[in-house]
């Protein structure tokens, strides 16, 4: 066992602090992460503050982890001391159901978070990348092909990428595709920046005013404030599929009534209460689809990384210390960050 500094909170009503968490020594099959960034999902946010049901404390979210390498078990082939990796939203899985075997753990009824996911080593629940340190089975390690002077805006892909990467290819964007983004936050910047780089047209959708030009630079071939009727109205029933990264409960009819002849709207935000109900009307009246999809599995999220290392595909980034996390969160709730905050795990002080 390691004692390691790490930061989280001991409740849902109380901000993040300082703590001292442990770490179990590398099994046979495991890696050991010297962590070096870890990003900061609105996931995070909606755990640690109880927004979702059954968070347990002491709660350190954290899971768009990358580092390097400190140590290997025996048994482990993939990886060796040094090597550039990243953990992601999955740290174990049952490893033998339908699911995993296709390499859909995240699909897996067994599948544990790398935050608030059940442990027996050691005992409790999961502590995630706000930490120095993280001990992960090799099957749920990445390999890192960027350079590492990119390092700190390839976390991010570990959870906004693997997200708006799997559903993008799932439902075919592309070439010839009318492809929209709801919500330019960490997912959503990083979904057009995907659907761009797999040939789609890009439009974007936001809310703030501000993000009109910025959305433009990360790759939309247009931007819709989604405040204007008149500015929505004018794309109604030309999209073959739309991303909605939205964090908050709002109308999905906007969204609906701009889908083609079977258009899928797939939702990946997760607000800690429901949209409002659909107009059915919406649905029947062109064969639309509403959808839902979680990150990604294993090979899934390494094919995403590598596609991003080809591509030069990063997440656009504001490095934080540790001790500014409360801050950010309240940024992030205001929609006030371009586009991902991102902890520098070395503010932390001290060696792991
Ligand atoms: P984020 O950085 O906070 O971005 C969310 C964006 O939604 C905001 O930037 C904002 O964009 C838009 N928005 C519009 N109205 C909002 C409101 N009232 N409150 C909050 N946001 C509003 O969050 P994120 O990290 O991208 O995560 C987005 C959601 O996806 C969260 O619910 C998160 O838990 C969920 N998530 C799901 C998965 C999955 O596997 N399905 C994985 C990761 C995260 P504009 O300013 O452009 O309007
Ligand atoms: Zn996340
Ligand atoms: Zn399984």
């Amino acid at each position: 066992m390691t004692t390691i500094q790490a930061y989280g909170a001991l409740a849902g009503d109380q901000p993040l602090q300082p703590l001292q968490i442990t770490r179990r020594a590398p099994g046979p099959h495991d890696v050991q992460i010297g962590i070096a960034f870890c990003g900061v999902c609105h996931s995070d946010l909606h755990q640690v503050r109880s927004e979702w049901a059954g968070t347990l404390y002491p709660c350190v979210p954290g899971h768009e982890i990358v580092g390097r390498v400190t140590a290997v078990g025996r048994h482990v082939t993939r990886f060796k001391e040094g090597d550039l990796v990243g953990v992601g939203c999955i740290v174990d899985s049952c490893r033998h159901c339908e699911e995993c075997e296709a390499g859909y753990e995240n699909y897996c009824d067994g599948m544990v978070g790398t935050y608030n996911g059940p442990t027996d080593d050691p005992p409790g629940h999961t502590l995630g990348g706000y930490s120095q340190q993280v001990v992960v089975d090799e099957r749920y390690v990445l390999s890192i092909r960027h350079p590492e002077s990119q390092l700190a805006a390839v976390a991010p892909l570990l959870c906004a990428g693997i997200t708006t990467y799997s559903p993008l290819r799932h439902w075919g964007a592309g070439r010839g595709k009318t492809v929209g983004v709801v919500g330019i936050g960490g997912l959503g910047h990083m979904g057009i920046k995907l659907a761009r780089a797999m040939g789609a047209d890009v439009v974007a959708f936001t809310t703030s005013e501000s993000k009109r030009d910025a959305a433009s630079q990360l790759g939309a071939h247009e931007v819709v404030v989604s405040r204007h009727t008149e500015e929505m109205a004018a794309q109604q029933g030309r999209f073959d599929f739309i991303l909605n990264t939205v964090a908050a409960p709002h109308s999905l009819d906007d969204y609906l009534a701009l889908l083609k002849r079977d258009g899928v709207l797939a939702l990946v935000g997760a607000p800690s209460s429901p949209h409002p109900s659909p107009n059915v009307f919406n649905l029947i009246m062109k064969r639309r689809h509403i959808a839902g999809s979680l990150i990604g599995g294993i090979p899934e999220t390494q094919e995403m990384l590598d596609f991003c290392a080809e591509h030069g595909i990063v997440a656009d980034i504001e490095l934080i210390r540790a001790e500014q996390i409360n801050e950010a969160y309240e940024r992030m709730l205001q929609g006030k960050v371009k586009y991902r905050f991102v902890i520098d795990i070395a503010s932390m002080g001290g060696q792991a």
